[in-house]
């Protein structure tokens, strides 16, 4: 494990980075991912973004998606790229899993690998692991790692100030969840002062909706939340045929789970979607109610207290008759 002394000498030269995110990125992958991007530009580094997969269409306007690159689409050239660079970041996720088609990739790869997390429970395969699971966002970690470690708020300017507050915002539910401290303000402050313009991104993350998506959560409140009174939850399971109607992609059933959350009462929700391989479910919850340990047992999964994720091969009725059935389980958080 490198030091703080030593990790400022391994970038005080030039050097091949890339810097990598979990699979379907949120606007805490992409916004760290990003901001960290233009920084390290600035300091005269070669670096790059590969990416497992796309990524939500209400993140589409961020400055450098331009320069993202695909493996699936770039394969050969995103290989080559790993093959020789010396510093390999590893932004918003801390198991390589997380990774989806670029975990043996990555676990491959010669260069150091440099943990910037704030998930539970990271595994041990990174040279650098700038982590803390109390953060909100990566990107408020890596908004200190530039400048407590490297001591150059003079260099975070307009874009990298737009990239890091899209993720703080994302994740923290626009500075509501718990985890918004008065740190986080703080940031916040430094951010606006570097030249975010807040009230701009937010329209661009929350009023980009297409007239389809708001009938698609029309028809979703309407016709697939289901509560279940007795243990304050409330779930949405959308199956395939659902999810054609509307012809949902990537990122069209962020947030939905929060609808369910906001029945008054309701202390856990959960959404089941039928993904094209596999069931993905998103799970909610106030207080101590843990997702994470709940997805970790049950559902291949994990996260945070208050939200966490996983899957399952099961029949879309299958998860979630599993899913009602061990709430029992946790009737003393819920009931
Ligand atoms: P979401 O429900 O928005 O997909 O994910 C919420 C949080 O749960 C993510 O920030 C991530 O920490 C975690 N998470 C989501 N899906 C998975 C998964 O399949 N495995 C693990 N370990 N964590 C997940
Ligand atoms: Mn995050």
């Amino acid at each position: 494990m490198l030091t703080g002394e030593e990790y400022l000498v391994e970038l005080s030269r030039p050097k091949k980075i890339i810097i990598t995110t979990h699979h379907k990125p949120d606007g805490d992958a992409l916004g760290s991912s990003l901001g960290l991007y233009y920084w390290l530009k600035k300091k005269g580094h070669d670096v790059h973004i590969v990416l497992s997969s796309d990524f939500p269409t209400f993140l589409d306007w961020m400055p450098g998606r331009e320069e993202l690159i695909f493996y699936t689409e770039d394969t050969a050239y995103a290989q080559s790229l790993f093959d020789t660079a010396e510093i390999i970041f590893c932004l918003d996720y801390s198991a390589l899993s997380r990774t989806n088609i670029l975990e043996p990739v990555i676990r491959e790869a010669k260069g150091q690998k440099w943990m910037i997390d704030h998930h539970l429970d990271p595994e041990d395969f990174a040279a650098v692991c700038y982590w803390d699971s109390n953060a909100a966002a990566t990107a408020q970690l890596v908004y200190k790692f530039i400048v407590e470690e490297f001591q150059d708020k003079a260099h975070i300017d307009e874009q990298i100030a737009t990239c890091l507050y899209t993720g703080i915002m994302t994740d923290t539910g626009s500075f509501r969840f718990k985890s918004t401290t008065s740190e986080v303000h703080l940031i916040i402050a430094g951010l606006l002062e570097a030249g975010a313009r807040n009230w701009e991104i937010h329209e661009q993350i929350y009023n980009s909706s297409t007239e389809n998506r708001l009938k698609f959560l029309g028809y979703a409140l309407l016709n697939c939340l289901e509560v279940i009174p007795e243990y304050h939850t409330a779930l949405f399971s959308l199956s395939k045929d659902d999810l054609a109607k509307f012809n949902v992609t990537t990122g069209d059933t962020e947030g939905l789970v929060n609808y369910a959350l906001s029945i008054k009462g309701i202390r856990l929700a959960g959404l089941f979607v039928d993904r094209t391989e596999l069931i993905k479910l998103s799970l909610r919850s106030i207080g101590e109610i843990p997702c994470n340990a709940i997805c970790k047992k049950h559902f291949n999964g994990g996260g945070h207290l208050n939200a966490a994720g996983g899957n399952s091969t099961e029949e879309l009725g299958e998860v979630v008759s599993r899913f009602k059935s061990i709430l029992p389980e946790y009737k003393e958080y819920l009931t």
